[in-house]
Parts: structure tokens; sequence; C-alpha cells
């Protein structure tokens, strides 16, 4: 297939579908990781198209729903600073802190900007030298390499008015976080394949060695995902646990080597709390201490924020897949995109979004679905 329109053949879904149907003897929970295809099996009712027998868990790769409550809380008092231009992906804008949000910062005089990519944020530090220009870098193995090379090029041009705040998170701990809760119910997962093109799969072959369970490395349209759930059932329906490629179109097993080079010489691991989760030991990255003067926690000393989150939501239980979004008493009512109570319900790729967005008010067990 060459064409995107390909990669939502109905009929090639049909066949998908007619085979997932042919192989399942029993119910099997599976996991997607990314937020991406969270948004993709909502928006093209693949839930809705699925055997009864499979239970999609939507998983926590969504970077704006993980970045802690307490980077928020930092974000928006460094932003507040009259001498900070604070840069932003838009997702993160409306993101609730503890009181507040960047929107909030920014219309009560804060100088909070949304760019399109770091360098916009290093070029503005060039230009501005009478500014502070923060970055807020946030994000999965996808942004981090871009995020990166802005520290790269920020030392290359000797600046001293650039920092960044950094709340990196990775995917295999967090699938180690999942596999070991007393709680877990996953059987199967499908793996980020963006994630996975910069970082290959070389990563997942220890996860399904140690915990016994299949991973298929899947992308984001509805073939790549029907596809992605085939091979993750028929591995299940075999009691086979291997690590699959699913999108050899964009993953290589050994990833893109250079933009992993940089993420070596730029940033080291770090034990990193994830919103609604919590402490996930070894999952985030943070500046090595060569870049350590780019660090904008250490600038403007924000260490010492308390932080705390609406008591209504229960993002945490929609991250670990324990709550589907629309059985949340708030969904819909107290919480609407407009009306956010939780990152989840922000974020482009939050699951509550994405339930918000295409309409499923009523929970699924209470749906009567043709097939
Ligand atoms: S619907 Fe709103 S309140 Fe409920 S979990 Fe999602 S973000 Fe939180």
């Amino acid at each position: 297939m060459k064409y995107l329109d390909e990669f939502r053949n109905p009929e090639v879904a049909a066949r998908l579908l007619e085979e997932i149907r042919r192989v399942i003897t029993r119910p099997w929970a599976i996991m997607e990781v990314c937020g991406g295809q969270t948004h993709s099996i909502i928006r093209n009712g693949i839930d809705q198209l699925l055997p009864p027998e499979i239970e999609l868990i939507h998983g926590p790769g969504c970077p704006v729903c993980v970045t802690p409550l307490e980077i928020i809380d930092k974000a928006l008092a460094i932003a507040a600073r009259p001498e900070v231009t604070f840069c932003s992906f838009g997702d993160m804008l409306r993101v609730p802190g503890s009181n507040s949000d960047l929107f909030q910062v920014k219309s009560s005089g804060g100088d909070v900007r949304i760019v399109y990519s770091p360098l916009d944020a290093v070029r503005l530090a060039q230009q501005r030298p009478d500014r502070e220009v923060v970055f807020f870098g946030i994000g999965f193995e996808t942004t981090a390499p871009a995020n990166a090379m802005a520290v790269v090029q920020a030392e290359r041009l000797g600046l001293t008015n650039f920092s960044m705040l950094v709340s990196h998170v990775l995917v295999p701990p967090a699938i180690s976080a999942i596999m070991e809760s007393p709680r877990n119910r996953v059987q199967a997962f499908l793996a980020a394949g963006h994630v996975c093109s910069v970082m290959g799969t070389w990563q997942y072959g220890p996860l399904v060695e140690r915990y016994g369970v299949p991973i298929v490395v899947t992308g984001f349209e509805p073939l790549d995902i029907l596809e992605g759930i085939r091979r993750a059932v028929t591995q299940l329906e075999a009691g086979r646990a291997e690590l699959e490629n699913a999108y050899p179109r964009a993953v290589r097993p050994e990833g893109n080597q250079p933009a992993q080079a940089v993420l070596e010489q730029v940033f080291e691991v770090t034990d990193r709390t994830w919103r609604g989760i919590g402490m996930i030991p070894q999952s985030g990255w943070r500046l090595r201490e060569r870049y350590r003067r780019f660090d904008a926690e250490a600038r403007f000393e924000v260490g010492h924020i308390n932080t705390a989150e609406s008591p209504l939501c229960r993002s945490g239980e929609v991250l670990q897949g324990l709550l589907k979004p629309n059985q949340c008493p708030a969904f819909g009512k107290q919480c609407t995109p407009r009306t956010p109570l939780g990152a989840t319900m922000v974020s482009s790729e939050g699951a509550c979004a994405a339930y918000y967005q295409y309409g499923r008010f009523i929970p699924a067990g209470d749906v009567e679905v043709a097939r």
C-alpha cells in the first residue's frame, strides 16, 4: 500500500475483522499505548466493530496528560515572571495546574507564546537577549530529539538567556509499571509506532521475555490498528508472546540512530512522576550535567511548589486503563473540553477528549451495536 486512503480501505478492514473473529475463542484485554491510537480507534469506531471478546484498554501514551501537575505549576510560576518569555506547544496552554493554567497567566499579562518547534524558542532567545526565553520540553521519545537539538543549538550559539523546563517520559518503563501493577489486566500491547520509529524495537524484546506479553508495534491508520489487533489476538490464542513489527514502513529494529545519539548526548535517565499515575523509576529524561545550565527548574528556583489535583478528576484511573472516560461521573458534566478538570480532557491525544469529541457519552456496555 502506498497512499493514505489505502490504509482506510473498508474492504480490507472487513477482511481483517473477519480474520480476528475467526481466531478468537475467549476474552482478551489489549492496551493501545498511544493516545494517537486511541483517537484513531474511537474516531473510526474500531472498538465498536471488534468482537465483544476484545477489550481495548487506553494506555498512558499522551504526553500532555502525563506531564505531572508539579511541572505544570512550575511552568505557571516561571511564565508569570516579568523577565520571562515562556514558549510552549499550544496543547499545554489549557492544561490545568493546581489553581490556574498558562492561558490565565497570558491573560494576566505574562509573555506566553505558542511555538511550533523548540528551535523557534532558540531563535527568539537569539533575537531578544534582554529576555529570559524558556521552552516547555515535554513528551515521549518522539519529541525529545528536537528538544535535545535545541539545547545543542543554544550551546553552539553561546546563548545565556535560553533554558528548558524538561519533563520527558519513556515508554518501556511505563510498560513495566503496568505489568507489575497488582491491578493489571493488560494481556498484550500495541506499541506506539512513532516512538519506535525513533528508538527502534530493541528495547521491547526484553519486556516480552520478562512479562511473557505479546507486543506488536502498530501504526495509526485504521488498517494499522486492525492488523496490530489481529496479530496480538493470533499470538494470544496460540499461547505465544513475541515482539512483532506491524509498522515496517516507518519502524526499523535499530530506529533512528542519529536521533538516539543526540538524546544520549543531552539527556540522562531519571525517575519521573507521571500525572495520575505516580512515580515510575527510571522513566524519564533530564539534562545531563554538561547541559544543566539550560535547566529552567534550577535557573528559576521553583523547587518548593505544592500541588493539588481536582478531587473530581479520575484521570489516573483512565490513564491506567481502570476506568473508561465515560464512566467518570464528571465526564460531559462538570468536565468538558471548555471546562476541563483533567489533562486527559484537554489534550488532543487525551482519552477523555476522544470520547467527548466522538460522542461516546454512554458507557460501551450499555450500548447495542449492530455487527
Ligand atoms: S472526564 Fe474529566 S474529570 Fe473525568 S477523568 Fe476525564 S479529565 Fe478527569
